[in-house]
């Protein structure tokens, strides 16, 4: 395995979960996960459980299960920082030769870790779980993703395979990358991506989740994907300066039709035209703006450069466990 990258005594395998309100999940989770990793490498593996500041009983239960088991990290943040922060402060504390990213709630198999270790022993980097078909999600998910996707592939500036999520299998060099970037805005998937190496897919179908409910609505799905949009492309900048140009030839045209009027000596025509063109113009400014405002913010964001996360505890069953940030 990767010994020259790993240090003495760490693991050969870690498995990242970001977990959020998935105290109906982490049992099976945890069984399903240590199975998977002991059939791979023994004895030799950790499973990191980040709580994402849950308000149901799952830190409690992470606890237990990292008493009961000392394979088990537990970490609890201070409060809900969302998925990819979540897995980002699981990332910063795995110490694996190789780490697998993996949601809590059982849609992405736990067991997939057997043939993601057989493709990193060909040579991969990277092996990332691409999508071939998603089991009891909603039409509607489905779609907006679909878009997503192909949207994203067009815009963005690194090849980011479509229908891939955050689970994969990444070398300790790739996630030492990771974790040094300092962005806030993280969209994983993108930011493997752009490490580059050998990166391969992996198929598999998506499962239903084992119990509870997503935790992505509406509301988190399209900050999601301006993030992931943003983060990746100065297209949509690129695209308002088109609508901008656009609008000036119409503009023009508009001028021009209005000179021809006065030319004629009709120059008071309706009230329609004008209040159309002040409407439309003025919408194409609000938007140009808008879009202006989405990097601008971001710029803000960053700049500010506070930490990623705040861990609040970690539980790692007896054994000492390394704390960065303190
Ligand atoms: N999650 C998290 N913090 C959040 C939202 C979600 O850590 O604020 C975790 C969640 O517990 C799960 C993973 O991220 O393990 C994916 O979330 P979910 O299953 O709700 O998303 P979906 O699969 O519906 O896209
Ligand atoms: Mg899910």
């Amino acid at each position: 395995m990767d010994s020259s990258s790993t240090s003495g005594g760490a693991p050969a395998v870690s498995i990242v979960a970001p977990c959020y309100n998935e105290a109906e999940c982490l049992r099976e989770f945890h069984q399903r996960a240590a199975a998977a990793a002991r059939g791979s490498c023994g004895d030799s593996f950790e499973i990191v459980l980040v709580d994402d500041g849950s308000r149901d009983g799952t830190w409690g239960l992470i606890e237990e299960i990292a008493r009961q088991d000392p394979h088990v990290v537990g970490v609890r943040l201070m409060r809900n920082h969302g998925h990819q922060l979540a897995a980002s402060a699981g990332l910063a504390l795995a110490r694996g030769g190789r780490v697998m990213l993996i949601d809590a709630d059982l849609q992405d198999p736990p067991e997939l870790l057997a043939p993601m270790m057989a493709r990193m022993d060909e040579g991969a980097d990277v092996v990332f779980g691409q999508r071939t078909a998603r089991h009891a999600e909603t039409w509607f998910k489905k779609a907006t993703a679909f878009a997503f996707y192909r949207l994203l592939s067009r815009l963005a500036a690194v090849p980011i395979p479509r229908d891939t999520g955050d689970f994969r299998l990444m070398r300790r060099r790739v996630v030492d990358v990771l974790v040094a970037m300092p962005e806030r805005q993280r969209f994983l998937r993108g930011l493997v991506s752009w490490v580059g190496g050998r990166q391969v897919a992996l198929q598999y179908e998506r499962q239903s989740r084992f119990a509870g409910h997503s935790k992505y609505p509406l509301r988190k799905m399209i900050q999601f994907a301006v993030d992931a949009i943003t983060s990746f492309s100065v297209g949509p900048l690129r695209y308002a300066t088109y609508l901008g140009l656009i609008a000036a030839g119409l503009g023009l045209l508009l001028l021009l039709y209005t000179l021809w009027q006065w030319v004629l000596g009709a120059t008071v025509i309706g009230w329609s035209s004008t209040m159309t063109a002040i409407v439309v113009f003025g919408a194409v400014q609000l938007i140009v703006l808008g879009i202006q405002g989405e990097y601008v913010g971001r710029l803000f964001q960053e700049a500010k450069a506070r930490p990623l996360f705040l861990i609040d505890r970690v539980v790692a069953g007896g054994a000492d466990h390394r704390l960065p940030m303190e």
